[in-house]
């Protein structure tokens, strides 16, 4: 069967991808042929496309969409064509009409959920599930800095960690982005081009620091985040939106009070299919219970995965970008 995709030969910017008829063989004993509804576009993609992590090419990225099954393997009883399914973690294959994968990897989509808001933030809500229930459990009286609080990713964080009681601190690059943070569940969102967020948060918590810095913007925040842990805190250094944090002297944790470290992924925290059905599960949730709302950025043709990419890098969008098959 003829399908067309998204696909990226060589490692470049945005403009890499070629618009293509590809041939997909009959599903495996383990595997669904599905046809994607919607695709998610992340961070990830942009970091296999640019060579940052990592890849064989030709590669067709995408590890997150939504679809309809079209055909089982002879081993699937979990899963029947004509079924609507998601999948957030599947390590690429995604940014195509129709792929194959394998059914472990995917679970049923709640039909009170929109397509293009499951593509826009299962990744990125079962991600904040596992950072904020499981790598910590956040509790009542913990505060918290997020970086990036507007983002994706942020906005989910800062409803999910005030949902579980805790005080949100947020980093922003605009009035905009605080507006919107504080929206959802950020207390005290900070303009990090105007001031130096190290010294605001010391003044807001009266010098006592947090319990957890979640950092995904990486190289430019990595190690101004460390100032603000509180002695035994712990950095969740989780993505680098502005590039890899520079390698550092494991003194330094010592140094700022016996520190620690994590630098968590998805696909860990989502390898067992029971993890994986847990964290959809409390993820969907609490959109349908609405305690987190999401906002879905722009939507774009498969054709035009090179504007998605251009869209979710550009620092002035809120709201994750979604593919639609042409
Ligand atoms: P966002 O929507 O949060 O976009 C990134 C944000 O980072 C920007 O909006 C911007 O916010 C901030 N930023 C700061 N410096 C830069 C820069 N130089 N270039 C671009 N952005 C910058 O993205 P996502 O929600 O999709 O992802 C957030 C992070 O989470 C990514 O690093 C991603 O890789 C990571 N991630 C990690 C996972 C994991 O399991 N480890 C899973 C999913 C995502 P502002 O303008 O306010 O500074």
């Amino acid at each position: 069967m003829k399908t067309k995709a998204a696909i990226i030969y060589k490692a470049g910017d945005p403009d890499a991808f070629r618009y293509k008829n590809i041939e997909l063989r009959p599903p495996g004993k383990d595997e669904l042929l599905i046809k994607h509804t919607a695709i998610g576009v992340n961070y990830l993609d942009t970091y296999y496309r640019s060579g940052l992590y990592p890849v064989d090419f030709p590669v067709i990225v995408g590890d997150e969409g939504v679809g309809i099954v079209e055909q089982t393997g002879k081993n699937v009883t979990e899963f029947n064509v004509g079924d609507r399914i998601a999948y957030p973690a599947s390590k690429c294959g995604g940014y195509a009409e129709r792929r194959l994968i394998t059914a472990s990897e995917v679970v049923p989509a709640p039909s009170s959920i929109p397509d293009e808001i499951i593509a826009a933030s299962l990744l990125r809500g079962m991600t904040v599930e596992y950072l904020v229930q499981r790598l910590y459990q956040i509790k009542e009286g913990d505060t918290i800095l997020v970086h990036a609080a507007a983002g994706g990713v942020g906005l989910i964080l800062c409803q999910w960690a005030k949902y579980l009681g805790a005080t949100v601190i947020g980093t922003v690059s605009s009035e905009a982005k605080a507006d919107i943070a504080e929206k959802h569940g950020c207390d005290h969102p900070i303009i990090y081009t105007e001031m130096d967020f190290v010294e605001e948060l010391k003044t807001f918590t009266n010098g006592q620091l947090v319990d957890v810095v979640y950092d995904g913007v990486g190289k430019k925040t990595f190690m101004k985040s460390l100032d603000c842990l509180r002695p035994r805190g712990l950095m969740v250094s989780f993505g680098n939106a502005s590039g890899k944090p520079e390698p550092f002297d494991v003194l330094e944790l010592a140094k700022k009070g016996s520190l620690f470290l994590t630098r968590p992924t998805l696909f860990e925290y989502a390898h067992k299919r029971s993890e994986l059905l847990a964290g959809a599960k409390s993820y969907f949730e609490l959109l349908e219970k609405n305690v987190i709302q999401v906002r879905p950025g722009k939507v774009f043709k498969l054709s035009e995965a090179n504007k998605a990419h251009q869209y979710l890098e550009n620092r002035d969008k809120i709201g994750a970008p979604v593919l639609i098959p042409d």
